[in-house]
């Protein structure tokens, strides 16, 4: 499949007009052909209003025939082979190891949604039966959930797969039965382009409204503003700054009609080192904590940035261990120029703040846009005073914060923003101070680690990737797993609806062999 440069707007492929683009490889700093037009407003009123018109048809699809869509845009995108893997890794700068895990995971979030929809439980089919008899009377009522409409998708800098173009936010839409508006990042379009190949074809074959899927491309804010503003628009799911989160909440706050913006975009995702597991294995927690911090080099939004101790001989040790193993760790190649230079102001900032310490580094750099790792330490009084420290730095960087004692390590765990997640090392005796930082850690976290380390989000029916702000825009949804669709669904109540029209979902028999809640009991097929 060739790269052109197009935008694909329904079943078309479209030149941008307003200006070009280029891929850059962060290795090397060179430009990757070919040019690619940025879309002007037009082309995404274009893109939102064929999405609008798809929208009534491709709701009511049945759930096989959008699991049939799904499962082909999986196959699809296995079928490009290495031409999708070479091209990923010069644009993003990853290891071609990543980047194919980094394709398993995307071929695996299209299925699962496939699997979820044909399962049917997130059409949360209810039924109370009418009441005649009753004061006062009970009328039927029956309650599905529908697809909410058009949505638009901001692909991910740090996931050109599986948050991008087929990830997971465009996989739960389309499993919902929403029409998908992609923006692609500016770091990948060509990966954007063969991805969005595969799911333009994928529409074809379904025979589905040409409007179910587009691909915009554009920098400069414009086209990603013109999309979250279009009326045709219902909610969007985006990953990435806290700043380009907030704009984009902004823009949809100020719309005729707001909308929800499920927008994923900081965190720094604190490891408690409770004593006991501290005092049994501080070394092999320090050289494991290294190995995620610099794993995908820390371009990870669960990336650990912050460690919580107990001041003391055990802490000092694991203190020593990360920083050994930091010192053979080598600097990796960021993904954009533009995300190592903000990474490399980060940490300077982070080392002259009054009461921080550098303790621990990587590597030096060796090319372009390579990030050496970083670990910092400062006491909990400094920390509680400085909000600067709580921001984070995208990229292999930590900061350990040394407590007094377990109030101490209690104030730091209660003065925290929300997090994707917060960690325990703990070892039995460690309970007790377990079960006080856990009403905090729950009110903080969308995932609580115990012994493990934030990095790695398996995609599976009970996965939390959320939180509170500004970890996202919305504390009550996950970004990952099968719960992430219900972001792009709503509730809707018949009352009292002749049979013959109201949805199969609904309608007495149970035609689709769905589990439903009737009566307050849950009913199995
Ligand atoms: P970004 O600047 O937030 O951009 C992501 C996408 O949002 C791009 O498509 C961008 O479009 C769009 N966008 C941003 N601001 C916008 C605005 N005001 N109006 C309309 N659209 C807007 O993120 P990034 O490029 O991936 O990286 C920048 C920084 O984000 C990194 O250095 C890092 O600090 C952070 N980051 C965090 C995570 C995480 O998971 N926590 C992930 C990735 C990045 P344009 O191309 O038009 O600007």
């Amino acid at each position: 499949m060739n790269i052109t440069g197009e935008m694909l707007i329904g079943q078309s492929a479209v030149k941008g007009s307003e200006g070009t683009l280029r891929a850059i490889n962060p290795a090397t700093n060179e430009k990757i052909g070919p040019d690619f037009g940025a879309g002007s407003t037009a082309d995404v009123d274009r893109a939102c209003t064929l999405a609008q018109q798809a929208f009534d048809t491709y709701r009511e699809t049945t759930p096989d025939q959008r699991a049939q869509f799904l499962e082909d845009i999986a196959t699809g995108i296995l079928a490009l082979g290495t031409a999708l893997i070479e091209r990923a890794t010069q644009e993003s700068g990853l290891p071609t190891a990543r980047i194919e895990g980094e394709r398993a995971r995307t071929v695996g979030q299209l299925r699962l949604f496939a699997k979820v929809i044909r399962d049917g439980h997130h059409l949360g089919a209810t039924l109370d039966s009418a009441l005649p008899e009753r004061t006062p009377p009970r009328s039927d009522l029956r309650l599905r959930k529908i697809a909410l409409g058009p949505v638009a998708v901001f692909g991910a800098s740090n996931f050109p797969l599986a948050f991008s173009v087929a990830g997971g936010d465009t996989a739960a839409a389309l499993a919902a039965g929403c029409p998908v508006v992609v923006k692609a990042h500016s770091a990948h379009p060509g990966t954007s382009e063969l991805v969005g190949r595969v799911i333009q074809q994928a529409v074809a074959a379904c025979k589905l409204p040409e409007g179910v899927f587009s691909l915009i491309i554009g920098n400069g804010n414009v086209v990603g503003q013109a999309l979250v503003s279009h009326p045709a628009i219902k909610a969007v799911g985006f990953t990435g700054s806290r700043q380009g989160g907030l704009a984009l909440m902004r823009a949809a706050a100020q719309r005729r009609e707001p909308i929800p913006v499920y927008a994923e975009m900081s965190s720094i995702n604190p490891m408690f080192l409770l004593p006991n597991a501290l005092a049994a294995r501080a070394a092999q927690i320090g050289s494991a904590f290294v190995d995620s911090l610099t794993m995908g080099v820390g371009q990870f939004c669960t990336n650990p940035g912050l460690v919580i101790g107990l001041a003391g001989e055990h802490l000092a040790q694991f203190q020593e261990a990360a920083t050994n193993a930091l010192k053979a760790k080598a600097a990796g190649t960021m993904l954009t120029p533009g995300i190592h230079s903000a990474y490399v102001s980060g940490i300077e900032r982070m080392g002259a703040i009054a009461g921080v310490d550098s303790v621990g580094q990587g590597l030096a750099p060796t090319g372009p846009c390579t990030a050496q790792a970083a670990l910092f330490a400062t006491d909990a009084a400094t920390f509680l005073e400085s909000e600067q420290l709580e921001e984070e730095i995208f990229g292999p960087s930590s900061l350990i914060v040394v407590c007094k004692n377990e109030e101490e390590m209690c104030a730091v765990a209660e003065h925290l923003a929300g997090q994707l997640t917060a960690t325990l090392q703990l070892d039995a005796a460690d309970h007790a101070l377990a079960k006080k930082l856990l009403p905090t850690l729950e009110r903080k976290a969308g995932r609580i680690l115990v012994n493990g380390y934030p990095t790695g989000v398996e995609v599976s029916y009970a996965m939390v990737h959320g939180g509170p702000f500004p970890a996202t825009s919305d504390s009550r949804s996950t970004s990952v797993g099968a719960s992430a669709i219900d972001r792009f669904l709503r509730p809707v109540c018949y009352q009292d609806l002749p049979a013959d029209l109201l949805p199969a979902a609904l309608q007495d028999g149970n035609p689709l062999g769905l589990s439903r809640l009737v009566d307050g009991a849950l009913l199995t097929p």
